[in-house]
């Protein structure tokens, strides 16, 4: 299917849950969000409905995400449904990683391909600061697991924030040199509590020269399997990767091949925009396949050229962990 602005859908991010095991400061206030009541939360079987649909119009990459996907209910079941669906070719996760060790083995057997996992410091103490109380041990075992599990290509996420922990990223770019791991350095985005990390940002050029001057010259290589919006590169001898997600200084929305459907069943035409088509009520009148092919097919249609985050234009009402990051 390709949109308005001839750009084709092909990816589908999940968000399984609004709920966390962390509270990271730029994603959640720190009185933390009201969480939706279950029944709110789409189940498994209408999570599986809606994507088995997309399948239909040339959906083939699903990403689950949340909130926190791992401390979802019934998440194995899920990918497992979902492996199965014809059409489904690249199943992948982003998490924390807290939790990976008691579930990286199971969700590769059920059909999960490769895991992102969010860690923005390799300092104790700040970690617990950024995460609101979570456990920096815990991520190194859960990246561990990851590997060990065979969810290769290994991703980590990493928000640079000025101020907070702008003095850590040749440390995070050094992960690449002796492990098989991609660090993709994310520009914080105004979202919900982003808000209140606006003067944060650190552009990704001004990283790229830190890791350019301080550790040796970043060299462009191919993207990392799976086609997101990261521009990769290499330092010399390196196992791993660096990559940039450049959503404020350089959007990538001409490339956009994404929706997002977040946790109470709302399917989104952009992160940025707040406009989303219900999904959850039809099927719970009985929507059939076709009904859920046409909604979607509206929200491609909705698709808007580009963001305007720079204008003010985002969600205001809903943090990351609601939306889905
Ligand atoms: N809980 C999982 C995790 O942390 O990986 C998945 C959901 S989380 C919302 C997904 C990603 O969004 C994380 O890598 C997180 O760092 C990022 N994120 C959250 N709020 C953000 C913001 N305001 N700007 C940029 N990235 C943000
Ligand atoms: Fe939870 Fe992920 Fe948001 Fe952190 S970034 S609070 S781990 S949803």
């Amino acid at each position: 299917m390709r949109d308005a602005y001839r750009r084709e859908i092909n990816y589908l991010r999940v968000s399984v849950t609004d709920r966390c095991n962390l509270r990271c400061v730029y994603c959640m206030p720190p009185e933390g969000v009201e969480f939706l009541p279950h029944d709110e939360i789409l189940r498994v079987e209408e999570i599986e409905a809606i994507i088995r649909a997309a399948a239909s119009v040339g959906i083939r990459k699903i990403r689950l995400t949340g909130g926190e996907p791992l401390v979802r209910k019934g998440i194995k079941d899920l990918v497992r449904r979902i492996s199965n669906i014809p059409g489904i070719d690249d199943i992948t996760m982003t998490t924390n990683g807290i939790l990976l060790p008691f579930h990286a083995a199971t969700l590769k057997k059920a059909g999960l391909k490769r895991v992102n996992i969010s860690l923005d410091t390799l300092k104790n103490e700040r970690y617990r600061e950024i995460t609101r109380g979570g456990k920096l041990a815990s991520v190194w075992k859960g990246i561990q697991a990851a590997l060990d599990a065979g969810l290769h290509p290994v991703k980590i996420n990493t928000v640079i924030t000025r101020g907070v922990n702008d003095n850590e990223v040749e440390d995070l770019a050094r992960l690449s040199l002796k492990m098989p791991l991609h660090i993709r350095f994310i520009e914080i985005m105004p979202i919900g509590d982003g808000n209140a990390w606006a003067g944060g940002l650190v552009p990704a050029s001004e990283i790229m020269e830190k890791i350019n001057r301080g550790i040796g010259r970043l060299d462009p290589v191919d993207a990392i399997e799976g086609d997101g919006p990261a521009r990769y590169y290499r330092i010399a001898g390196a196992e791993g990767t660096v990559g940039f997600i450049t959503a404020m200084s350089d959007h990538f929305c001409e490339t956009c091949n994404r929706l997002r459907l977040t946790s109470s069943g709302g399917l989104r035409p952009c992160l940025y925009d707040s406009r989303e088509i219900d999904l959850k009520t039809p099927l719970r009148r009985g929507a059939g396949e076709k009904e859920l092919v046409d909604l979607i097919m509206d929200a491609i249609d909705m698709k808007p050229d580009r963001h305007h985050m720079h204008e003010g234009w985002t969600d205001r009402k809903r943090v990351m962990s609601q939306i889905g990051g």
